[in-house]
């Protein structure tokens, strides 16, 4: 039942009241983490955008860093948007942003033109069935050098902007700034196994 998911939302900084209610639309009361006791209230966690060294830097000075790492080497299932795609990648191409690993690829800070800064489109090349899913970028990373264990989801012009691997989903866009549902369905469906595997052998 999605109202028994714990379900977190880092609130370091970034789209934290957007990604909220994109949960409790499908019936998940989320749990804001600002702190590591935070942590351990979820099951899963949303990374939302904003600014990757920041973050870095912010989630060093509330402690949450190491324990954040001990719970993605764990499995624990993560969704991160932007920004909180370049924190999950192998490697984020920044000294300066040192990443969980979470996802094997590498990622290209702000690698969308100036023109293209910010933008939003249709992306009719999606797994997740149904209609084109509605995106937006905002100084979006590309996504580069995937191993062999990362699912594509979706791809913009061919180059892929959300993706899977095991528990982790990333997006190089704001699902958050849309209503649509289903990247947020992908991650309940991911909590749903990892807290009752039965669901998953039974899918
Ligand atoms: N440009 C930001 C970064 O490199 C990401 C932008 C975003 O999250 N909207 O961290």
């Amino acid at each position: 039942m999605p109202s028994a998911l714990r379900i977190g939302v880092l609130a370091l900084q970034g789209d934290v009241v957007e990604h909220e209610r994109a949960l409790r639309r499908l019936g998940v009361e989320p749990v804001r983490v600002k702190r590591p006791d935070d942590l351990e209230q979820v099951d899963a966690l949303v990374l939302p955008g904003g600014e990757s060294p920041a973050m870095i830097r912010l989630l060093r000075s509330s402690g949450l860093d190491r324990p954040l790492r001990d719970r993605l080497s764990a499995g624990m299932p993560v969704f991160g948007t932007c920004a909180g795609l370049i924190l999950l990648a192998r490697d984020s191409g920044d000294p300066e942003v040192t990443g969980f690993g979470a996802l094997d690829l590498a990622v290209e800070r702000n690698a969308y033109g100036r023109q293209l800064d910010s933008f939003e489109c249709a992306l009719p090349d999606h797994t997740l069935g149904g209609a084109p899913l509605e995106a937006v970028f905002i100084r979006a990373p590309a996504i580069r050098d995937l191993g062999a264990g990362v699912e594509v989801l979706a791809r913009h012009e061919g180059r892929p902007v959300a993706v899977r691997q095991g528990n982790a989903i990333g997006t190089a866009f704001h699902p958050e700034l849309t209503d649509d549902p289903r990247l947020y369905q992908a991650l309940i469906e991911r909590v749903q196994a990892a807290v009752d595997p039965a669901r998953d052998d039974a899918a």
